[in-house]
């Protein structure tokens, strides 16, 4: 059996040794200068109440306070990853909360909005493309013109019921023009889909497999803005002609909601190109899709260099 008083010994360093922890946390606390302020605006707290709650004052202190000690919301330093410490006092007693930061709120803010482009098969340097970058040269002047009283309309009354058909040849930056569109409206909360037409006949024949077709077209079909970028670049289809573009169209027509395009052909060369499938030469066909093309939007050349060489 142990001496009962070396036990007692050793019981007593250990408390001391606690003592002196405890003195020392406490001083460092209440020395804190937050801690100093909040309790000085707070005389009805106790002694015993202060106390009480020192491992709350603690936590507080140690904590990041609205990104004070934080670059960005990947660097947080606060146990909640986004949350930063709050002090009140309810019924005379110390209550620590958290509410979520600064940098916290900026990146959901972000998420959320990078949700609004659903962007299918687009590179990426289209899906960081902005208006502002775009050089305007006198080629491309009338476009970024156009560009700019779409996203003028949308602020001052919504959006429009057309959007633009641009046309022009290849790498002259068409499909830029609409990453760049994509981005802005984003920043007015309105989402954009933006599809490379060859692409999107793949995913619509390939929905076949997994009965998804009605709700992939219903999506296109209600999408805010839609983008279809290359159109006369897919397959020749006269079912995809007919049975998709044709009913997305009409539908978007009769809704009133704008369409964007990117294409090598102007309308009236894209009308030649529809008219030809697999299936013959249908004019007629062609021409109900053309129709509906020109409801939904505005026809506007892009020239200039080929921006691919640079
Ligand atoms: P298109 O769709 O007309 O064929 P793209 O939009 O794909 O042409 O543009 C061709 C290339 O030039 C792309 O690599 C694109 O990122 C780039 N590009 C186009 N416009 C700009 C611009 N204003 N500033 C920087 N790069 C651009
Ligand atoms: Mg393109």
């Amino acid at each position: 059996m142990k001496p009962v008083q070396s036990e007692l010994k050793r019981w007593m360093e250990q408390n001391e040794n606690f003592q002196e922890n405890y003195n020392r946390v406490r001083q460092e606390v209440l020395g804190d200068p937050e801690i100093k302020e909040f309790l000085a605006a707070h005389p009805e707290l106790t002694r015993n109440e202060v106390d009480k709650s020192l491992i709350k004052l603690h936590e507080y202190k140690t904590q990041s306070k609205q990104c004070d000690r934080c670059k960005s919301f990947g660097s947080c330093v606060n146990m909640l990853q986004g949350y930063s410490p709050i002090l009140h006092v309810e019924d005379n007693e110390i209550h620590l909360s958290y509410e979520k930061c600064h940098s916290r709120r900026d990146y959901e803010r972000q998420q959320s909005q990078q949700k609004l482009i659903k962007s299918l098969y687009m590179p990426k340097e289209i899906m960081q493309a902005t208006i502002a970058d775009i050089d305007s040269d006198p080629e491309r002047s009338d476009a970024i013109r156009q560009l700019v009283h779409f996203v003028g309309q949308v602020q001052e009354k919504g959006l429009p019921k057309k959007g633009i058909y641009f046309y022009g040849p290849f790498g002259v930056g068409k499909t830029y023009f609409l990453g760049a569109l994509a981005n802005k409206l984003k920043e007015i909360n309105i989402s954009s889909t933006l599809i490379y037409m060859p692409e999107f006949v793949r995913e619509i024949k390939a929905s076949f497999k997994d009965d998804s077709i009605n709700d992939k077209i219903d999506y296109f079909k209600k999408a805010d803005v839609l983008m279809l970028d290359d159109i006369g670049a897919e397959l020749h289809s006269a079912w995809f002609r007919d049975e998709i573009l044709g009913s997305i169209l009409q539908y978007r027509m009769m809704e009133g909601l704008p369409v964007f395009f990117t294409s090598n052909y102007s309308m009236d060369q894209l009308e030649g190109h529809l008219a030809t499938t697999r299936g013959g030469v249908e004019e007629v066909k062609a021409g109900r899709i053309m129709e509906r093309i020109k409801q939904v939007s505005k026809e506007v050349l892009i020239s200039g260099d080929n921006r691919r060489d640079y």
